[in-house]
Formats: structure tokens, C-alpha cells, sequence
């Protein structure tokens, strides 16, 4: 069984987020002993490179390798912004996360900014999380108040401001650079890149981003050491990885795997297979963005490069599974709505090429289409494909690509000429 506890091994005490509670169980020991053994920030860094920790927010670029990018005589003050903004359709991994060991964050976000000298952290905060807001913020305020965050923690003489910023319900915000614009107040429209954010980013200051679930690793890098990390997982993807199942699998729900597992042994073994005994009919395995996958398709490792090799992508970690019952057409245009919704309007490809989508998926689902306007969505998603200011162009091309060059015959189907 490829299950593995360890950003997770807490999930089931109720009390995890109390603070006395997790420091039974081992919250912030790691961040004690950075502080009381004064350990060189580079090393700390070069331990997290080595455990090959990767971005789990859905990008995958190495956590390490981000914090190295940051300038070290920065004269301007340097941040760290939690990306908590969780909202690709079937993610719900850092919710968990959030409101079950909020603690084990906390002390990776501690950790993170000893790093790389940073004395304010942000968490931006889906502004539907309602609920784990309540629960982080209580923590943050136990943390302050047993010195363990906030100023002089624990008279080392080192302060971190840690707050919490709640977005406004708009999936871009997700999008990093879009999110920096939102924390600012300003619209949240993505940015061009080059500048990156660890060198450009809140308020055009060095800026780490991280995802909830990367920084909940920290601690435990620390703890075991970046090569027995590294070890758990494979070769380029170290330790562990999330998964929110949802659809028609037996138990859904929210598993934490090693990293290279197969997508098979997660939907058979894991979650018990396809609910009522019915077929399998197509996976979407990385949130609803990630190209979907055929059942003769799904015998791939849970890693990045493998994803991609695949022809879709690891992403979020959110899995969707549809059974025999499901209709394409019917998942596709919901899923063209989503994003024609989402769109920021920014880029013309974007704004236009999703809606389109949209009428057109909404079309055939009427009854109405022609044969010509596969074509025509496909030549829409190539102009998206890699062309906008941000990936929510390629997160609507994708999909669209994959639905309709796999299941071209049920979109046919539902044509009269
Ligand atoms: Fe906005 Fe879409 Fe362009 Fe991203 S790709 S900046 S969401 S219009």
C-alpha cells in the first residue's frame, strides 16, 4: 500500500490545533532547535534542495531552489506569501491542512523565513475559507503568545509577523503574481513574467510564495534530514504528496501518498475502486485543468515528470474520478463555464477563446452543433495554449485538447449533421 503519514500523520486528533496538544506531538521542536543551535540559514536551504521538496500547489518547481533565488543584500524588506487560495475544482487537500495541524504550517512558514531573513509572512486565504481562517488565526495568536512567533521568539533575537489576508473568492487570485496584486488591493490581475516574484514581487519587494501543503514539509525535512526526504519519494520528487479523490470511487477523500505511486493503485487499492462496481470511463488526475486520462491510461507514477509524460500533469494533486454514467460533453461545458467565469479578461485569446468554448460546449450539449465546431475549439485552444499573460489560458487549452481529440466520437454523437 503506498499510503504514507506525514504531513497528514495528525489528521485524525481533534485537538491537533490546539497548541499544547500539537506540541505534544512534536509542533515546533525543529523550529526550537533552528533558533536554539543557530543553524546557517544556507543550510537550512541546501537540506530542503536536497530533499527535492517540490512546489504542491500544482507549478512543482523546487521549494529550495525558489528560496535560493531570493537576493541576499536585498535593501528592501523580503516576504513570504502562503499561497492558501485553493480553488481548482476538486482540490481540497490545504483545506485539510489549514484546519487540521495548522501548527505543522506555522512552523514552516517560521523555518521558511529564518532561511531567507524574512519578518513578515502573508497568508493569502481563499475567501470562501471561512473556517480555517478562524482555526489559523487562533493559532497564530497561541503561537504569539507562547513566543513562538511574533517578536524576539524565543530571545533569539529573530521576529516574524505572521497575517493573514483574505482574498475575494476569484480562482485567478491563485494564480501567484495575480495574488500579490490582490494582497497590494489592487485588481488581481496576473503579471508579466520576467520580473519574477523573488525578485520583484509584494510590493516590489524579494518575495517567496509557497503553497500550504510545500511548507507543511519543512518541519519534517528538518526532522529526518533531506536525504531520508528525498528518499520516501523518487529521484527528483522527494517525500510525499496530498491527494483529494472525488467522483465515483468507493472512499473518497484525502490520502497521502510517496511520491511515484501509480494513479491505478490510488482509485483500486487506496479508495476502494469504482463505486457500485461500474466501469471506469476517464481521471482527471491534477485538478480540473490537468488533460484527462483514458482507464488503459492510468498505470503512471504520481510524479511530475511521469505526469507529463503522460500527457497531463500531477498539478494540485486532485483527482476526479467519472464512471461509465458520466457524460463528457455534459463535465465539459461545465468545466468551459468555470473558467469562461474565472477568465480575468486580460488577455484577448483568454477572454474570448473561453466563452466561446463555453457557447459552443453549450451548443452540443443542445443539440445543435456541427461536426466543424471540434475544429473550431480546438484551433481556439491552440491560440491559447502557451500565449497569455498567465496559465489560465493553458489551464482552459489543455483540457479542451484532451476532451475533445479522447472523446471526439460521444461530442459527435450528440450532432445531428
Ligand atoms: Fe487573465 Fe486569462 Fe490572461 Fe490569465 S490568461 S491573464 S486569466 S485573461
Amino acid at each position: 500500500m503506498p499510503e504514507y503519514k506525514l504531513v497528514s500523520k495528525n489528521f485524525d486528533y481533534p485537538d491537533q490545533p490546539e497548541l499544547q496538544a500539537a506540541v505534544s506531538r512534536g509542533a515546533y521542536e525543529q523550529w526550537k532547535r533552528v533558533l536554539s543551535e543557530q543553524i546557517p540559514p544556507d543550510k537550512i536551504t541546501e537540506e530542503v534542495k536536497t530533499a527535492k521538496l517540490r512546489g504542491q500547489g500544482g507549478a512543482g518547481f523546487p521549494a529550495g531552489v525558489k528560496w535560493g533565488f531570493v537576493p541576499k543584500a536585498s535593501r528592501k524588506p523580503k516576504y513570504l506569501c502562503v499561497n492558501a487560495d485553493e480553488g481548482e475544482p476538486g482540490t481540497f487537500k490545504d483545506r485539510k491542512l489549514l484546519e487540521r495541524d495548522p501548527h505543522q504550517m506555522l512552523e514552516g512558514i517560521a523555518i521558511a523565513c529564518y532561511a531567507v531573513d524574512i519578518h513578515t509572512a502573508f497568508i493569502y486565504m481563499r475567501g470562501e475559507f471561512y473556517e480555517p481562517q478562524r482555526i489559523v488565526q487562533q493559532a497564530i495568536d497561541d503561537a504569539v503568545a507562547a513566543g513562538l512567533l511574533g517578536k524576539n521568539i524565543l530571545d533569539s533575537g529573530f521576529d516574524l509577523n505572521v497575517i493573514i489576508h483574505m482574498g475575494a473568492g476569484a480562482y485567478i487570485c491563485g494564480e501567484e503574481t495575480a495574488l500579490l496584486n490582490s494582497l497590494e488591493g489592487w485588481k488581481g490581475w496576473p503579471r508579466l513574467k520576467p520580473p519574477f516574484p523573488a525578485v520583484v514581487g509584494a510590493f516590489r519587494s524579494p518575495t517567496v510564495i509557497n503553497n500550504v501543503e510545500t511548507l507543511s514539509g519543512v518541519p519534517h525535512i528538518l526532522r529526518m534530514g533531506g536525504e531520508a526526504f528525498q528518499k520516501i519519494g523518487t529521484e527528483k520528487d522527494g517525500g510525499t504528496k496530498l491527494f483529494a479523490v472525488s467522483g465515483h470511487v468507493e472512499k473518497p477523500g484525502v490520502y497521502e501518498l510517496t511520491m511515484g505511486s501509480s494513479l491505478k493503485e490510488l482509485i483500486y487499492d487506496v479508495c476502494g475502486g469504482i463505486k457500485g462496481g461500474k466501469k471506469l470511463k476517464a481521471v482527471i488526475p491534477g485538478g480540473s485543468s490537468a488533460p484527462v486520462l483514458k482507464p488503459e491510461e492510468i498505470d503512471v507514477p504520481l510524479e511530475f515528470e511521469s505526469m507529463a509524460a503522460a500527457g497531463t500533469m500531477l498539478g494540485s494533486g486532485a483527482v476526479i474520478v467519472m464512471d461509465e454514467t458520466v457524460s463528457i460533453p455534459q463535465i465539459f461545458m461545465i468545466m468551459a463555464r468555470f473558467y469562461a467565469h474565472e477568465s480575468c479578461g486580460q488577455c484577448t485569446q483568454c477572454r474570448e477563446g473561453c466563452t466561446w468554448i463555453y457557447k459552443i460546449s453549450q451548443k452540443i450539449l443542445a443539440g445543435q452543433g456541427k461536426p466543424s465546431d471540434i475544429d473550431l475549439m480546438l484551433d481556439l485552444a491552440d491560440n491559447m495554449n502557451g500565449k497569455t499573460v498567465c496559465p489560465l489560458g493553458a489551464a482552459m487549452a489543455m483540457p479542451t485538447i484532451a476532451f475533445l481529440n479522447k472523446f471526439r466520437g460521444e461530442f459527435e454523437g450528440m450532432m445531428k449533421n
